[in-house]
């Protein structure tokens, strides 16, 4: 079951409640760039991201985003670290939320001030503790923080969860409780356990991430896992997957991620085995075409199943679970809708009757 939050706006998009998990991504242009930055917003909005956050790390950048607001409709995210007042700045130009870093913003009168522009605009606030720069206090020394990173134990998960909640009381005390949570680590299991803790200690809505994944199947691999772990256990509102490769590829991810679980849909899904010494048909090359063809589907279709099987070992018995399917039987292809068979074809005529049959669905 999904865990109960408060709900939280950023622009028109709702975080948490009953909210669909939104997807998130970052920009990688030099936010002073705004021809740049806003052709990478627009690419991203293209591919269905739904919230972007920019890098704010100097004067530039903060004033950048006046410019960037009026080019755009997907709402803006300002990310802030060590100068507060770029934060007020990016309010005051009309940025959709701010993040705040505790671990390097945490005097309350410069919180103070970013919290009351916040209010003034109704805008929300994402309290985002990262392991890698939690703030030192007599308790937790840079050392002792560093050595405790390193041990990947619970106990960086206790401080990253402790160092979050002081920042909540500080807004809260503020009157502000437009607030969202994230605590990200590069270590999947510390992220998995902090935000577990987290969910027992408040109901804010949480943005989740595993920090620095870096490239391609080892960065897809850690977001899938801590991601997807916490989604599973109903936990998560609005998700970014953070790769070294393109934003796009990011949000390419994060909505596998969420179709796997069966959390939102993107289009249609395809379950085909991954052929033996058994497979009696061409499994990759239809694999392969079914897909190019059903991307040109209408949205009608992209709750649907379609399971392409090498023999009728497994095949049936998938097929059966699928909207449509086929599996393999010596050069032929016995095809299902719906859990019946309703028909035997050559090999050459499998896909144009598998699509045949599902605009019949
Ligand atoms: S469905 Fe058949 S061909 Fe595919 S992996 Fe299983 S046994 Fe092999």
């Amino acid at each position: 079951m999904r865990r109960k939050t408060k709900v939280v706006k950023i622009g028109a998009v709702q975080i948490g409640g009953d909210a669909p998990v939104s997807i998130q991504s970052m920009t990688k242009t030099n936010t002073e760039d705004v021809a740049q930055t806003v052709r990478q917003i627009k690419r991203l909005e293209k591919v269905g991201c739904e919230i972007i956050r920019l890098g704010i790390p100097n004067l530039g950048s903060a004033e950048a985003i006046k410019e960037i607001k009026r080019e755009v409709d997907v709402p803006l995210v300002a990310d802030i670290h060590f100068d507060y007042r770029l934060g007020v700045i990016c309010l005051q130009n009309g940025v959709d939320a701010v993040r705040l870093n505790p671990g390097n913003i945490y005097k309350i009168e410069q919180i103070r001030e970013v919290v009351k522009e916040a209010k003034k605009r109704k805008v929300a606030i994402r309290v985002g503790v990262n392991s890698g720069s939690l703030k030192a206090t007599p308790h937790a020394t840079r050392r002792t923080l560093h050595a405790r990173n390193k041990t990947k134990n619970t106990e960086t998960a206790e401080l990253m969860v402790q160092s979050a909640l002081d920042y909540i009381k500080i807004l809260e005390e503020l009157d502000f409780c437009d607030i969202i949570i994230s605590l990200k680590s590069s270590d999947v299991f510390t992220t998995i356990q902090a935000y577990r803790l987290m969910a027992k200690k408040c109901n804010y809505p949480f943005h989740l991430g595993v920090t620095a994944t870096g490239f391609s199947e080892v960065g897809l691999i850690k977001s899938g896992i801590g991601i997807g772990t916490l989604l599973a256990e109903g936990i998560g509102d609005t998700i970014r997957v953070s790769l070294t490769e393109s934003p796009e590829r990011e949000v390419e991810v994060s909505k596998e991620i969420l179709q796997s679980l069966g959390l939102r849909w993107f289009e249609p899904e395809i379950i085909s085995c991954p052929t033996c010494s058994r497979c009696s048909i061409d499994l990759k090359r239809i694999s392969r075409e079914v897909q190019k063809r059903l991307k040109k589907l209408d949205k009608a279709y992209i709750d649907k199943k379609i399971a392409i099987m090498g023999c009728l070992v497994n095949g049936p018995g998938e097929a059966k679970e699928t909207d449509i399917g086929v599996a393999g039987a010596a050069g032929q292809g016995i095809i299902f809708k719906k859990g019946k068979v309703v028909k035997r074809v050559k090999e050459e005529e499998i896909v144009k009757t598998l699509f045949k049959e599902m605009n019949r669905c």
